[in-house]
C-alpha cells in the first residue's frame, strides 16, 4: 500500500513511522510511505509557506501555491485528504475503508489552517481525529496511517489479533461493534491481585464465552452510545453480560449491576 504525506515536518511523520510495527511493514515493502515538503516548492527567497489571511485576524494559513505545486509534482496515490478539525471524523469504519484500497494520500495542515482551494480544488475530502484542536496535522495523519495500516494483510504478526480488536471484528468496520475484553498476562498473581480462573482454566470454549460477555458487558457500560447503534444488546446477550459480571467477584473490572455498587459501599 502507497501512502503519500504532505507536510511542511516530514521529520515527525517519518521518525513515528520508523519503528514498531509500522517501520517493519515499511522495510518489508509492505507500506510504501513517502513524504513531500511543500516547503520545497516555494519559490519565493524565503521559501514561505504561510500568509496573513483575508479579512484579517489571528496567526497565518498556509499559501495555495506550494501545495498544489507539491501535490502535482507527485500525482500522489488518491483519495488525498486533508487533515482538518473541520473534517469528516475518522473512525474504524473509515479506515477499513482506505486499507481495502491501493493507497491513500494526507496533507497535513499547520498554523491556523489551509487556504480553502486546497480543500475544494486539491483534496477529495477531509478527515477530522476528533473534537480537539491540534498544532498540525501530522499527529493526526499518525493515527490514521497507524490505524488503516494495521488492517493491511500481513502488517500485524498475528492476523488473529486484528480479528478480535475493539471497534469490530477483522476491521472491516461493519463487524460486531463491541469493545475488547480485558486482557492478562503473567503473573497470575500480582500484588495479591488475581487473573480470573476462567483464563487459567484450559477451556476454550468457556473462555470464548467469558471474552465474550465481558466484551458485552464492558461496552454496556463504557460505551452505550456502539450498542445503541447496533440496537441494543439482546435478552441473550443482556444475560450473558449480567452472568459474567455476577460471577466477578472481586475482579477488578468496574462493577456495573446496582447490587455489586451497594456492595462497594
Ligand atoms: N484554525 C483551525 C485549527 C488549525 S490547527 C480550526 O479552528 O479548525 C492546524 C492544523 O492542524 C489544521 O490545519 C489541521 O491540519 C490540523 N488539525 C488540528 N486539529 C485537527 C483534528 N482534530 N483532526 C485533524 N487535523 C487537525
Amino acid at each position: 500500500m502507497r501512502i503519500d504525506v504532505f507536510s511542511i515536518f516530514p521529520g515527525l511523520v517519518d521518525g513515528f513511522a520508523s519503528d514498531g510495527l509500522l517501520g517493519r511493514a515499511r522495510e518489508r515493502g509492505l507500506v510504501d510511505l513517502r513524504l513531500h515538503d511543500p516547503r520545497e516548492h516555494a519559490t519565493d527567497v524565503h521559501r514561505s509557506v504561510d500568509d496573513a489571511p483575508f479579512g484579517g485576524g489571528a496567526g497565518m494559513v498556509m499559501r495555495p501555491e506550494p501545495i498544489f505545486a507539491c501535490v502535482e509534482a507527485v500525482s500522489p496515490p488518491r483519495p488525498l485528504l486533508l487533515l482538518s478539525a473541520a473534517g469528516r471524523r475518522f473512525d474504524q469504519a473509515t479506515a477499513a475503508e482506505l486499507a481495502a484500497g491501493e493507497g491513500f494520500s494526507l496533507l497535513c495542515g499547520r498554523y491556523e489552517g489551509v487556504d480553502q482551494r486546497v480543500a475544494e480544488h486539491l483534496c477529495d475530502g477531509e478527515l477530522s481525529i476528533g473534537d480537539y484542536v491540534l498544532n498540525g496535522g501530522e499527529a493526526a495523519a499518525l493515527v490514521v496511517i497507524e490505524a488503516v495500516t494495521r488492517l493491511v494483510p500481513g502488517v500485524m504478526g498475528n492476523a488473529e489479533s486484528g480479528a478480535q480488536e475493539s471497534f469490530g471484528h477483522g476491521g472491516d468496520g461493519d463487524g460486531d461493534v463491541l469493545l475488547e475484553h480485558p486482557q492478562y498476562t503473567r503473573p497470575a498473581s500480582f500484588r495479591g491481585w488475581e487473573v480470573p480462573e476462567v483464563l487459567r482454566s484450559g477451556d476454550h470454549a468457556r473462555i470464548a464465552r467469558w471474552r465474550r460477555a465481558m466484551a458485552l458487558a464492558r461496552t454496556r457500560e463504557r460505551r452505550p452510545d456502539l450498542l445503541a447503534a447496533r440496537g441494543g444488546l439482546t435478552a441473550d446477550e443482556q444475560a450473558e453480560a449480567d452472568a459474567v459480571l455476577a460471577d466477578l467477584h472481586g475482579s477488578s473490572y468496574p462493577p456495573t449491576s446496582p447490587s455489586e455498587q451497594s456492595r462497594e459501599s
